[in-house]
């Protein structure tokens, strides 16, 4: 199904159309310049992720909620993100905590090999993997856990995304970094900064990118 039908399916029409375009404008206008995540934000139909309530916001660049206390990222910070993984080159494997509504994932899965994601909150994945299935993303495998621990039976990663912030860098994520591949992370309790863990052998390069405001990453999966 094109994007137009889809927009007509969910009864959005021709002026969501346009709003979609001022988006991709106002991400280039922001630094935004890597354009296969240009091109997977702007195939990518955002309001399917949130909420039918909020589907008219859904090209706003603005962070929404998507129940259970979670916020789907503003498109500006998936897009930077996605941008500073791809930093050094095609990607194969690549480990995503943090699900959510499955947006990222989304545009992942649309420049990378494999994206293998994990949730710790059930109803977010069940939701996430439906709407994927829907938009026919089909390199994407789900694991409802907590991604504190990485998912180690497919590591080590050529790249990993955390979408929920740790007090600290977990040990297991940097253990199942692949060496050269890089981690993209919001760190810190009170005061957050954006993160890019470079791996060289046993040594990890970190540069901190900008301030941002992310949910904590916490502990254990829970079903409700
Ligand atoms: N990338 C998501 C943003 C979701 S918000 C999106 O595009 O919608 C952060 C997500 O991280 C939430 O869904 C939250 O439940 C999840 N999360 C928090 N701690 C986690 C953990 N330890 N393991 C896995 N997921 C976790």
């Amino acid at each position: 199904m094109s994007v137009r039908e889809d927009l007509y399916k969910h009864g959005i029409g021709m002026t969501s159309q346009r709003t979609r375009e001022r988006l991709l404008e106002r991400l280039f206008e922001e630094g935004i310049r890597n354009l296969q995540v240009l091109e997977a934000i702007r195939r990518t139909p955002r309001h399917l992720f949130v909420d039918e309530a909020l589907a008219h916001r859904a090209y706003e660049d603005t962070a929404l909620p998507i129940g259970h206390n979670q916020t789907l990222s503003q498109p500006y910070i998936v897009a930077r993100m996605t941008e500073l993984l791809l930093g050094g080159g095609p990607l194969d494997k690549v480990l995503e905590v943090g699900t959510g509504s499955g947006y990222q994932t989304a545009i992942l899965a649309q420049v990378v090999e494999r994206v293998f994601t994990v949730e710790r909150i059930l109803p977010l994945q069940e939701r996430a993997k439906a709407v994927l299935k829907d938009i026919n993303i089909r390199n994407v495998v789900f694991r409802h856990a907590d991604g504190n621990w990485g998912w180690p039976q497919y590591g080590p990663y050529d790249a990993i995304m955390v979408t929920a912030a740790p007090a600290e860098v977990p040990a297991e994520l940097l253990a199942q970094l692949a060496d050269g591949g890089r981690m993209v992370i919001p760190v810190g309790a009170r005061e957050q900064y954006l993160t890019l863990i470079i791996r060289d052998g046993e040594q990890f390069i970190r540069q901190q990118v900008e301030p941002v405001r992310f949910v904590p990453l916490l502990a254990g999966a829970i079903n409700s």
